[in-house]
């Protein structure tokens, strides 16, 4: 079967319906349409609960260090982001407690998969991931986040694992 094709005069021949259709599309969208663009960093996405971000350390209620410097999450991370300095015990001045926690405590940001095995396994939760999602940096160096950093970003997690009660 040959299929009859209709003639384009010139104005169709130059693409003007087209172009005409396609202005007030735009047209449209610039006037009534909603806004889907967002203005990025001000803004950022609202990630929902359970969301896997950044992992970073956290404090107990009285503000000490909850980590115990165990190194499960330094051997259980795939690639091999976090790195942990033990430190010999410390004794606690306020309770007489030996208190254990990490010297050092680093993890690669540029590293971390964000799989959450460090969260899973850690006996003390003291490390959780976050709903950060937006890590920069200028230099290799500066995404490499210490203890100091870890600590403050993860503030104080409210739960009943301590590594000891005051009694
Ligand atoms: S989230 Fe995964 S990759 Fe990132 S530090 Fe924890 S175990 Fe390692
Ligand atoms: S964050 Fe948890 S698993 Fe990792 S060293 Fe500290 S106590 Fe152990």
């Amino acid at each position: 079967m040959i299929v009859k094709r209709e003639k384009l005069n010139l104005w169709e021949r130059l693409y003007g319906p087209a172009i005409v259709d396609g202005f007030k599309v735009t047209l449209r969208h610039f006037f009534f349409g909603k806004t889907v663009t967002m203005q990025y960093p001000e803004e950022k996405w609202t990630v929902p609960e359970g969301y896997r971000g950044a992992p970073y350390l956290v404090k107990d209620p009285e503000g000490r260090t909850k980590c115990v410097s165990c190194q499960l999450c330094e051997f259980v991370c795939p690639p091999k982001a976090i790195r942990i300095t033990p430190p010999g015990p410390v004794v606690d001045t306020t309770t007489g407690n030996v208190e254990k926690r990490p010297k050092e405590f680093e993890i690669d940001m540029l590293r971390c998969i964000f799989c959450g095995y460090c969260q899973e396994v850690c006996p003390e939760e003291a490390i959780f991931l976050m709903k950060d999602y937006s890590l920069t940096g200028q230099s290799r160096a500066e995404m490499v986040y210490d203890k100091e950093k870890l600590l403050a970003l993860g503030g104080v997690h409210q739960d009943k694992i301590w590594k000891w009660k005051n009694k």
